[in-house]
Parts: C-alpha cells; structure tokens; sequence
C-alpha cells in the first residue's frame, strides 16, 4: 500500500501528518511512504530524517498525488489535490465533515473514499487512533500557557524576601481531555484551580487533579448521551451553569473554556456581563471558537480586550503552535488507521469493520455516513 504525505498548505498549519518513527512501523508493515519536499520543516522534521526513516521524498506533488493508495493528512486537501488522485484511492485526515459537509461532496464525484478521524468512533480498539483526543491534549497545555504568558501575575505562590505572593486562580470550563490537560497544567504552574462540567463523571476526574469541582443543581436532567458525551441542555439548566460561573469568574484570574456537544453550536457560557464583572489583567481563553465559542465576547482567532481590561483569545488552531508533539501524537493515531487498511501489502477496505465504516464519509461514489448525508439532503446509502 502506498502512502502519501504532503506539505499541509492552509496558513499557520504546521503541523505533518506522518512523523519518520510512524515511516519505519508502516514500511516494515508492506507500506511504501512518499513525503512531499519540507513537509516536516515546520515541525522540526527535515526531508534527510524521512529517507533515513525509509520514505520516498519528492517535491514533484503530480507524480506523488496520482500514485498513492492513500493520502494521510491534517486538515482536508484542497479540491485541486483530491482531484489529481485515482478513484478508489483514499483520503485521511481532519476533513471536518459535519462543520462542512459540502466541502467533501468532490470526493463522491471523483470516487475517493474519505475517512474523517473526527468520526473514528472512542470505542476501546480504537483509543490508539483517537486524534481528538490527542489534539485536546496539547490545545489544553498550550492554553494554559498562553494565558499564563499575557497574565500580569505569576501562577504559584511564593514566599520570598520581599513578602508573599498569592496563586492565580483559574478556573476551567468543561473537564473533557483538553479541560483535564489544562487543569493539570495550571496545578503543575502552581495555580488553585476550579472546573465545571455538567457530566458528572468529569467531576470526579477534575478532583483527581487536586481542582475544585463546581457543583450546579441542574435539576435532576440527564446531561449524557449513550456514548458518554454532554447533551445539549435546555435553556434554564445552560442559564444555572452561566449563573455561578459569573459569581465565580469574579474572583478567577484566567479562565480556559471548552465546552462542547459534538454536532451541535458551543454552548454559551458567559455572557458580557460576566466578563465585564471580571478583574482588570485577567486572561480568558476561548477554546469553543471553531463551534460558535463559549464566551460572547471572543472572536474567532483574534485578541479582544474588553473595557474592563480583559483580554479574551480564541484560536483556532492551537494545537498547531506545538506543532513536533501534536504531530508525533497525530502521526501515531493515523498509523494505528492505516493498519486497518492494509492487508498484506494491499489497499483493502473492510466497511463492516466497526471502525472503518463508521469513519468513513464517502465510498465508491456515495455518501456512506448517516449524519453527513442528512446535513447534505442526500440518501443515506448504507
Ligand atoms: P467535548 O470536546 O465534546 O466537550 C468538552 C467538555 O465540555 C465535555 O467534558 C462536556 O461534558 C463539557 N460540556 C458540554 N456542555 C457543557 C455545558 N453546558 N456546561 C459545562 N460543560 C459542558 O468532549 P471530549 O473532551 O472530547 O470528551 C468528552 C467525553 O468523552 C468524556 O467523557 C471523555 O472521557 C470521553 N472520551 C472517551 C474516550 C474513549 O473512550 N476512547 C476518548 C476521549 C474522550
């Protein structure tokens, strides 16, 4: 089987699909690897440590893209691309299907079978594969980082000559992997931290981690689907939660926000006034953005600073500004995939594997998932 990388194009991507540790498990696996020239630059990788890895590199993207079995990417390929590839060939990466489901509606046309990691399902067998995961990881690290550096208070507290200093508070706002991971890494920096979620699971977790865990009376609703994810709340149970975490954002130096139910708009949780009641200097992190963001007053990918002197960021794509790491984990869960996919030597799909067909968005000219099908207008084919 033959795997493609190339140079991720959309700007600020730094990451790369594949790392040269993933190239010598896939070739001793009857893969061959081409890497497109610089693919790696960006995250610390040169062309010289994919061909002492065992992959071909090239910086001719025609010859490369029409000879691969399967292209392994980060963020969805431009039309361009998907366009010079074989029908029956595949494409893997973050192609984003239920945010823009008409951007993957080329690959029917062109007969490309498209695997979404977004839709990988968090079954068991297949955590190794998990890049939602991996990515909530470093976004919450690096989160937590960014607030700390535009603080204008230090995170632990010291005693020192001079008298003491007090910790930072931060508080953190869904305690799903990237809530867990920045509340770790605000406790490592010596902070006091507290956390709301309304899956009661999470707190547990959260206190785990030495935080507080803030409880709400949400009257008695269930807040978790089958699957162990958030519901979407009803208005009143949304406006409990918004309730405390203004008493308590007055008193919060950073605040990190990652609240989400997949499929569906982030859920709002604060409103202006909670931001504007907040302390001059403090920091919020947005991490809802890309969903419609938790916070009101955040912008996509911008820097706001409120009259109250708060300062609210809501990148987009964090975990591309770590960009070695975030690739070594990405790298690592598309291998596990890719070995899916391969059976001796041979591109082989096996739609009724309980990972590979609920991955997949389009299969030999069809839309092959249920949910992208409903948002497309089109019958579902499987
Ligand atoms: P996510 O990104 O969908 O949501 C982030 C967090 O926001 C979640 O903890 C959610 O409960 C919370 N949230 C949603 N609405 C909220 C609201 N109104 N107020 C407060 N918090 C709200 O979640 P995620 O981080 O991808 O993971 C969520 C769940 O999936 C967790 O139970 C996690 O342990 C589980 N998980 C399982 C696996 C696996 O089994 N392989 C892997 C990863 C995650």
């Amino acid at each position: 089987m033959r795997v493609a990388v190339l140079r991720e194009t959309l700007p600020g991507e730094a990451r790369v699909a594949l790392v040269p540790e993933s190239i010598k498990k896939l070739t001793a696996a009857k893969n061959e690897v081409w890497v497109e020239s610089a693919a790696g630059e960006a995250a610390g990788v040169n062309d010289s440590d994919y061909e002492a890895a065992g992959a071909k590199v090239t910086s001719d993207r025609t010859q490369l893209l029409p000879a691969a079995d399967v292209l392994v990417c980060v963020q969805r390929p431009a039309p361009s691309y998907m366009a010079a590839m074989r029908p029956g060939s595949v494409v893997l990466g973050f192609l984003r299907p239920l945010d823009e489901p008409g951007a993957l509606e080329p690959a029917v046309g062109l007969k490309l079978t498209t695997f979404a990691v977004e839709l990988i399902p968090r079954i068991t067998r297949a955590q190794a594969m998990d890049a939602l995961s991996s990515m909530a990881t470093v976004v919450g690290y690096k989160a937590v980082l960014l607030a700390a550096s535009h603080l204008p208070r230090m995170f632990p507290m010291l005693m020192t000559a001079a008298g003491t200093v007090a910790p930072a508070k931060v508080l953190v706002l869904g305690a799903g992997v990237a809530g867990l991971q920045a509340i770790a890494t605000a406790k490592r920096l010596g902070a006091v931290v507290e956390a709301y979620d309304v899956r009661a699971a999470a707190g547990e977790q959260v206190k785990s981690l030495g935080a507080t865990f803030l409880e709400v009376d949400l009257g008695g609703i269930a807040t978790e689907d089958a699957g162990g994810y958030a519901r979407e709340l009803s208005p009143e149970a949304l406006k409990r939660g918004r309730d405390l975490i203004a008493k308590q954002a007055r008193n919060a130096d950073v605040i990190v926000t990652t609240a989400a139910v997949p499929g569906k708009r982030a859920p709002l949780m604060m409103e202006d006034e909670a931001v504007l009641a907040m302390k001059r200097g403090s920091v919020i992190v947005d991490l809802a953005a890309s969903t419609g963001g938790n916070v009101s007053l955040s912008r996509p990918d911008e820097v706001v600073v409120t009259s109250n002197g708060v300062s609210i960021f809501a990148p987009l794509n964090l975990a591309a500004t770590v960009p070695y790491h975030a690739s070594q984990l990405f790298s690592r869960n598309m291998t596990s995939f890719l070995q899916l996919l391969n059976k001796d030597g041979q591109l082989t799909i096996d739609m009724r594997d309980d990972v590979v067909g609920p991955s997949c968005v389009t299969h030999q000219g069809q839309v092959v998932n249920a949910r992208v099908a409903a948002l497309l207008g089109e019958p579902v084919t499987r």
